[in-house]
């Protein structure tokens, strides 16, 4: 019998250590050396003689790079990415930690939702949360992952892919500084270029099929400031505030994290007309008028360091490429270049490392990659888009301006949702249980089960919710 989707998803996401090396190609080409390349390419340096990550953005260092533009906004790690980190750079949250990212030594986050203080604490932790910029993070990935001996990376952008008669052999990009391309042969080419990836467009150029896209409108609209770290203005080491749509609410999304350099980032987000600008007086409003107190505090009395730096991300989307009935063989893609989501529930660079655990899952079977298209991979990143995908987007058929793709049965889920969301405010089992799934540790089918809801619905009867 076929494993369920939350048994592959349970093997994906598993903290033990991969299997050993087996090689299988000479030569891999990894195109974007983001946080999904990156971990592609740290798995594909298991099964290659040599891995080869060409990169357009040639910024080095720690700090945000125009490549990855939305690295100037708040980046949460989940904790199923943790584990993904650990699992395949073993220390390295420590290492994170002795690179100047901050040791709180605290596992509890605040979280508002519709200003009301969670009760129950975040569910504890074996080792503490890592909480850092999004380019600090990949800078220490790329470090780890470029001090393998048979990994480089090349600078330049990928043009387009090279093909054989049933797949790909290679890949062609311009190195950086020149004008001629060049042609690289890989047994394995993987497409990590993100979610404007044009690798739809390489395939029906070359008469293979375009793996459908969906897309939800989100027309979400980001704000982030930094500000000098002060104890005498808040002891805010990681707080989020959701406010929920309905009941006259305005949805909104707001983060404080405590980050390297002895700062906070703090980000306020509305959707569709709600635009936060990048005028400071107006940021200061919006966190004091918008959100809980420590907001408005480090606006007002906080030192904000640079400006204010806004950021719009029109859709969530994903390409289907489980769905193409006629894949080339020697190819697969990664990261947002399959599925980008609403950022809001920070499910984007988890699952870039869960990719990588897929794509580990399907090499350590053996495939004849140059031959046989990567169905099982992808049959694999399905489970975990899925996942995410219907966490994030369930969540947003409740904004106003989505007007359509309402499933059937929609208004009782909804009500069992918010019902368990108002449960997770006091009660432990059921908060332990919400979180294990937004921290993408657990696959959403657990929250169906009966007795999850039935225990919140007694809550709500006894009066105690
Ligand atoms: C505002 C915002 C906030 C977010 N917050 C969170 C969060 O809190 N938590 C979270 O987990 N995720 C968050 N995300 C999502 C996260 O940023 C992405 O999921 C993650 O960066 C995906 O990594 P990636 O490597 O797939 O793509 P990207 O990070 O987009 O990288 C793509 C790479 O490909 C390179 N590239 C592109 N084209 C070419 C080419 N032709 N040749 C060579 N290289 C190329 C680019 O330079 C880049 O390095 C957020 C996203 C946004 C927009």
């Amino acid at each position: 019998m076929a494993p369920s989707a939350s048994q592959v998803f349970a093997r994906i996401s598993t903290p033990e250590p991969p299997g050993p090396p087996r090689i299988l190609m000479r030569r891999a080409v990894v195109l974007g050396g983001s946080m999904a390349g990156l971990m592609a390419a740290r798995v594909l340096s298991d099964h290659a003689e040599e891995v080869l990550i060409v990169e357009r953005d040639p910024t080095e260092g720690a700090g945000p790079r125009p490549g990855v533009p939305q690295g100037t906004q708040v980046h949460a790690l989940l904790p199923a990415g943790q584990t993904q980190l650990e699992r395949w750079f073993p220390g390295f949250t420590l290492e994170a930690v002795a690179a100047g990212a901050p040791d709180f030594g605290r596992n509890d986050g605040q979280v508002f939702i519709n200003d009301e203080l969670r009760q129950v604490p975040d569910p504890a932790r074996e080792r503490p949360m890592l909480i850092t910029t999004r380019p600090f993070l990949e800078s220490q990935v790329r470090r780890r992952v470029l001090a393998i001996d048979n990994v480089r990376m090349a600078f330049g952008r990928a043009e387009g892919l090279l093909f054989g008669e049933d797949g790909v052999r290679g890949a062609r990009y311009v190195p950086d500084g020149e004008e001629e391309a060049v042609d690289v042969e890989a047994g394995l080419v993987v497409d990590a270029m993100g979610r404007s990836s044009r690798l739809n467009d390489w395939l029906e150029e070359h008469g293979w099929p375009r793996a459908p896209m969906q897309r939800m409108p989100i027309k979400l609209n980001y704000a982030s400031a930094l500000y000098e770290r002060d104890e005498s203005v808040s002891d805010a080491w990681a707080s989020i505030a959701q406010i929920t749509p309905g009941e006259g609410r305005v949805a909104r999304i707001g983060g404080v994290l405590g980050v390297e350099g002895d700062r906070w980032l703090m980000l306020v987000a509305g959707y569709d007309e709600d635009r936060p600008s990048r005028d400071a007086d107006e940021y200061a409003a919006r966190c004091r008028e918008h959100f809980p107190k420590v907001f408005g505090d480090i606006a007002e009395r906080g030192r904000m360091i640079g400006g204010v730096i806004t950021y719009h991300q029109a859709d969530s989307r994903r390409r289907d490429f489980h769905a193409v009935d006629r894949l080339p063989a020697g190819l697969v893609a990664a990261g947002d270049a399959v599925a980008s989501f609403n950022p809001v529930y920070g499910q984007g660079m988890t699952s870039a490392m869960l990719h990588a655990s897929c794509l580990s899952a399907w090499l350590q079977t053996g495939p004849d990659v140059a031959e046989e298209p990567a169905q099982a991979y992808f049959d694999r990143v399905r489970v975990i888009v899925d996942a995410a995908w219907q966490v994030s987007t369930f969540a947003d058929l409740g904004l106003p301006h989505i007007t359509e793709g309402h499933p059937p049965g929609y208004k009782v889920i909804r009500w069992a949702s918010e019902l368990l969301l108002r449960a997770s405010m006091t009660d432990e089992p059921t908060c332990r249980r919400l979180n294990s799934v937004t921290a993408m540790e657990a696959h959403p089918s657990s929250l169906a089960k009966p007795g999850v809801v039935l225990r919140a619905l007694r809550l709500r009867l006894l009066g105690r919710i």
